[in-house]
C-alpha cells in the first residue's frame, strides 16, 4: 500500500512547496486536493461563467522563498509581475487622495514625494507623530514578541500618533492588508509584515500579477512536481487521518478512498486541519493548533464595461468597508475591459450576505470615494470562505504550531504554522519547505 513516501493534503502554496521539496529529493508524493484546481487561497477559477480569483494578491519585493520556488519551476518573476511603486489612499467624502510611495530605492522620488508631500491631507505634526511609533515598533519587533500583547491602535495610542495618521496611514496598512480592524490587529504582525523590507529596502516594491494566480503561479509548480514523478488527485476531499498503533498512516477521503504512506502532511487551511485532525482534539500534542483562533475573508469582484480607475494600483479606502481594492484590467484580468477586486473588512458579517446586498453597499461607498460604477457593471461575484486564516488578533503568535508534530507520521504545513512570515504566500511556501525538511528527516 505504501506506493508513496508522503501524502500531502491540500494543493495550496504550502502543499505545493512541500511536494516540490520532497519530489526534488527523489521522494514520491501524492497530493490530494478538494477542489478541481490548485492554489487554494492563491488561485483563480471560473465561478458560474465569470473568471474570478481567491482574492487580490500582491507580491512584496522582499519575498524570497516564493520567487526561488518559482524559478526552480521555470518561472521568472519579472515575466509574471508588474511592479507598482505607489499606492493610493482615497479619502471618503473629500474627493482627495494620499499617495504612498512604496519603493524607497526603486521608486525613490515617489517615496520622497509621499513623505514630504500629501500636505493637504496630513500636517507635519501628523507625519512626525508616526516617527516614534515606527522606530519603537521595528526595534521592539527585532528583540521580542512582546508587541503581540498590543493591538496596532493600543501601540499607536502609546506613542501618541494623531487621530488623522491613525485613520489615514495605520488603518490602510493594517486592515487594508489583513482585513482586521487596527483595534484588534496585533502590533507584532503589523511590524513583522514590513520588517523584512528594512534590510532589503533596495528590493521593496509591490507587484501585481499578470494573470490568474492558478495559471501564472500554481500550475507551473504542479507541472514541475509531476515531472519529478509525483502525483495529484483533484476533487478528492480528505475527511480524516487514518491512525494505526498511535501513528498516522494515511488518510480517508469523502469519496471513501483510503491512501497510505509513512508520512502525511496536512497542508490545508487551519479550519480544515482542525476538522481532519479532530480525533486529536483532546490530545495535548496538537494543543496549539486547536487553540489558535481563525478569521474569515470576503471579497467582491466586479467585471465592468470600462476601467474604474486610471491605474492598476493598490488602493485603500479608510473609513469604508472596502479595505483595499484594485483595478485589474491592465494586469491580472487583461481579457476584461474593466475589472475590480475588492477586499471587504468585517468579513464575518459580509460572508453571510448575498452578492446583491454586498454590491449595494459597495456602490454606495464607491460613490463617496468619487468612483461611480452605476450602469457599468457587467457581472459580479462574492468570493469568500469562512475561517480559512489564522486570526492576526493580539496574543496569537505563540499559538502558531510548528510543522513537526509529536505524532508519528504527521506533519503540518500552511501559512498558519510557525515561520518568520505571516499569513502570506511567502509564509505558505516557507511552511511547506520546513514541513518537507521534517518529513525527509523521518523518511
Ligand atoms: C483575499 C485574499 C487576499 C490575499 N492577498 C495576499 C497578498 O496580497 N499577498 C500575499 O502574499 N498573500 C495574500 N493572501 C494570502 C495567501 O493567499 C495565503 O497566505 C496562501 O495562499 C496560503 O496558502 P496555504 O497553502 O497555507 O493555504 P491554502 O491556499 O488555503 O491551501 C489549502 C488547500 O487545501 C485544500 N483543502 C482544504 N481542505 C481540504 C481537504 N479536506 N481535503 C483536501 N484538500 C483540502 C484547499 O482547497 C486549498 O487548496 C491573500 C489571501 C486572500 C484570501
Amino acid at each position: 500500500m505504501d506506493r508513496y513516501d508522503a501524502i500531502i493534503v491540500g494543493a495550496g502554496l504550502a502543499g505545493l512547496s512541500c511536494a516540490y521539496h520532497l519530489s526534488e529529493k527523489g521522494k514520491k508524493v501524492l497530493v490530494l486536493e478538494a477542489h478541481s484546481y490548485p492554489g487554494g487561497r492563491t488561485s483563480s477559477f471560473i465561478d458560474n461563467g465569470m473568471q474570478v480569483e481567491s482574492g487580490l494578491h500582491r507580491h512584496i519585493g522582499y519575498y524570497s522563498a516564493l520567487p526561488k520556488l518559482l524559478k526552480k519551476c521555470g518561472v521568472n518573476l519579472k515575466d509574471i509581475v508588474f511592479w507598482e511603486e505607489k499606492a493610493d489612499i482615497l479619502i471618503k467624502d473629500e474627493n482627495k487622495k494620499l499617495v504612498l510611495g512604496l519603493a524607497p530605492l526603486l521608486g525613490f522620488t515617489k517615496t520622497l514625494r509621499g513623505i514630504l508631500g500629501n500636505n493637504d491631507v496630513l500636517s507635519v505634526k501628523d507625519k512626525l507623530s508616526l516617527l516614534p511609533f515606527f522606530i519603537c515598533g521595528f526595534t521592539s519587533y527585532i528583540f521580542s514578541t512582546r508587541l503581540d500583547n498590543y493591538s496596532v491602535t493600543q501601540y499607536a495610542n502609546r506613542h501618541r500618533v494623531t487621530d488623522k495618521s491613525k485613520r489615514l496611514i495605520l488603518e490602510p496598512l493594517s486592515s487594508g492588508i489583513f482585513f482586521m480592524p487596527p483595534e484588534n490587529y496585533s502590533a507584532y504582525a503589523f511590524f513583522g509584515l514590513f520588517a523584512p523590507g528594512i534590510p532589503k529596502f533596495y528590493k521593496m516594491r509591490i507587484g501585481a500579477y499578470l494573470g490568474g494566480m492558478t495559471d501564472v503561479v500554481c500550475m507551473p509548480i504542479v507541472n514541475k512536481i509531476k515531472s519529478l514523478g509525483s502525483d495529484f488527485r483533484f476533487n478528492e476531499e480528505v475527511e480524516n487521518v487514518l491512525v494505526k498503533n498511535g501513528s498516522v498512516c494515511g488518510v480517508k477521503t469523502k469519496n471513501d478512498n483510503e491512501y497510505y504512506a509513512p508520512q502525511t502532511v496536512i497542508a490545508t487551511t487551519i479550519s480544515s486541519a482542525k476538522h481532519i485532525l479532530s480525533a486529536f482534539k483532546n490530545d495535548g500534542r496538537l494543543q496549539k493548533l486547536f487553540l489558535l483562533p481563525s478569521m474569515s475573508s470576503c471579497t467582491i469582484q466586479l467585471e465592468l464595461d470600462s476601467p474604474a480607475l486610471k491605474k492598476d494600483i493598490t488602493t485603500f479606502a479608510p473609513g469604508t468597508d472596502m479595505v483595499s481594492f484594485a483595478e485589474q484590467s491592465r494586469s491580472t484580468f487583461r481579457q476584461c475591459n474593466g475589472r475590480l477586486s475588492i477586499i471587504l473588512g468585517n468579513a464575518k458579517s459580509y460572508a453571510n450576505k448575498s452578492s446583491e446586498e454586498i454590491l449595494t453597499v459597495v456602490l454606495e461607498q464607491m460613490n463617496r470615494l468619487g468612483i461611480h460604477l452605476d450602469g457599468h457593471i457587467l457581472n459580479y461575484r462574492k468570493i469568500s470562505e469562512e475561517n480559512e486564516f489564522y486570526s492576526l488578533d493580539c496574543n496569537n503568535q505563540s499559538l502558531r504550531p510548528h510543522q513537526k508534530t509529536e505524532i508519528d507520521g504527521l506533519t503540518l504545513a500552511g501559512d498558519y504554522t510557525l515561520t518568520s512570515s505571516f499569513a502570506t504566500m511567502e509564509g505558505a511556501v516557507k511552511s511547506g519547505k520546513k514541513a518537507a525538511k521534517e518529513c525527509l528527516r523521518e523518511l
